[in-house]
């Protein structure tokens, strides 16, 4: 079995990578950060080596153009980084594209600019695909930093440069590599994930309003306690969630705030900020309808008064199936028995790619599960394997398109 890749060049790039922005055995890159900016030239510059015309966006997009005629395919990830995060995470699908372009494939190379959210949610794919409005941009401010994204975008030498969006009829789809960030591949000892889809986050806001009372005082026949009826609402969840959710659906009370919160004082009125995922739109609507109900249930119980209000629904990604097939192809000749089709629980830009064209995706093991945190780390081997699938299911999709 010949390589399509060079795996000393590709583990090489991410090397050199994971120096630009050291954190301990992680990188520190947020979003237009000298680091993050120094990674994009740097990019740019593996990209130009190559032949390619290498540029970088108004929002931040770096972008390699692969000479010559013919449709391409469009490869790539995110190069930023959560804060003192890991060396992997979306730097793997940036440079993974440049392996692929190194093997003289027919594949432009692109990194989403901020998808790690420090300004904005998937800013740079929804800019490629027309869904990010400049009011949008002149609004925002840094998540952790308070500076508008205006200033940073001038401070990163950015400003005024026009925005890339899809060029028509260039691109035969959109292949993005990517750390699992969970601990399915690596506990099962497999190499490979091709994914099915990307999860739909749908989110709530629960208010149940009772009335505030002294905790010593007030009869339990008397109180109307917003704690407690928030409390009874969750473990009905719990209870219900599981005969209509799937079999990969989560659900999360991620923030639960009681009024006033102190010690001796019945709550008046508790906040709880809920939310489920699914890749299939029937089983977010099941649950949802699920929630409703013992929504209701509660209210008639009372004796506190509950609302639901819907904060958002996002509309589950699919992957493309001939795009899932030529993975899976892949992934059984270098990694036979080592693979398995598995949805996506966090996000990516591909969700947003899918929009436009056709898209799929591959995971490579997360060691323990562990991303986010400096500490991630994947096994060199599982890199290579990765790279090298992505490499011919690209090579079988270019020659479907006739490129
Ligand atoms: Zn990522």
């Amino acid at each position: 079995m010949t390589a399509l890749i060079d795996p000393e060049k590709f583990l090489g790039d991410l090397d050199h990578l994971r120096t630009i922005g050291a954190f301990r055995t992680g990188v520190h890159r947020p979003t237009y950060s000298p680091a993050d900016m120094q990674s994009r030239h740097f990019l740019c510059e593996r990209l130009m080596a190559l032949g390619y015309r290498a540029e970088i966006d108004g929002i931040g997009n770096v972008f390699g153009w692969c000479p010559g005629p013919g449709r391409k395919l469009l490869v790539g990830s995110h190069i930023e980084s959560q804060n003192e995060a890991g060396w992997l995470d979306g730097a793997l699908g940036v440079v993974a594209g440049v392996a692929l372009a190194r093997a003289g494939l027919a594949v432009d190379v692109a990194a989403w600019a901020d998808e790690e959210g420090h300004y904005l949610s998937f800013p740079g794919s929804r800019s490629f695909v027309g869904q990010l409005e400049e009011s949008e941009i002149d609004a925002a401010k840094g998540r952790f930093t308070g500076v508008p994204l205006r200033q940073a975008l001038a401070e990163a030498g950015l400003a005024g440069r026009p925005r890339v969006t899809v060029p028509p009829g260039r691109h035969a789809g959109f292949l993005e590599m990517h750390i699992e960030q969970g601990a399915t591949l690596d506990r099962a000892g497999e190499q490979i994930g091709v994914v099915t889809g990307i999860v739909a986050i749908w989110q709530y806001r629960l208010v149940f309003t009772g009335q505030q009372n002294h905790a010593g005082t007030t009869t339990m026949a008397e109180r109307r306690d917003a704690g407690a009826a928030a409390v009874r609402l969750l473990s009905a969840i719990e209870r219900e969630y599981p005969k209509v959710c799937g079999p990969r659906s989560v659900w999360t009370a991620g923030r639960i705030t009681l009024d006033p919160g102190a010690a001796s004082i019945i709550p008046g009125r508790a906040e709880v900020l809920f939310q489920h995922r699914d890749v299939e739109m029937d089983v977010l609507e099941r649950m949802q309808a699920t929630l409703e109900r013992l929504v209701a249930e509660e209210a008639a119980r009372g004796p506190c008064k509950v609302q639901l209000e819907v904060i958002s629904r996002a509309i589950p990604a699919l992957c493309d199936p001939g795009f899932m097939d030529a993975l899976a192809a892949a992934a059984e000749e270098v990694a036979p028995g080592k693979w398995r089709r598995m949805p996506s629980g966090a996000g990516h830009d591909a969700q947003y790619l899918a929009q436009v064209m056709p898209a799929a995706m591959l995971f490579v093991p997360s060691i323990d599960g562990i991303s986010h945190h400096w500490s991630e780390d994947t096994r060199r081997e599982d890199l290579v394997a990765g790279a090298e699938v992505l490499a011919r299911a690209a090579r079988a999709i270019l020659a479907k398109a006739g490129a």
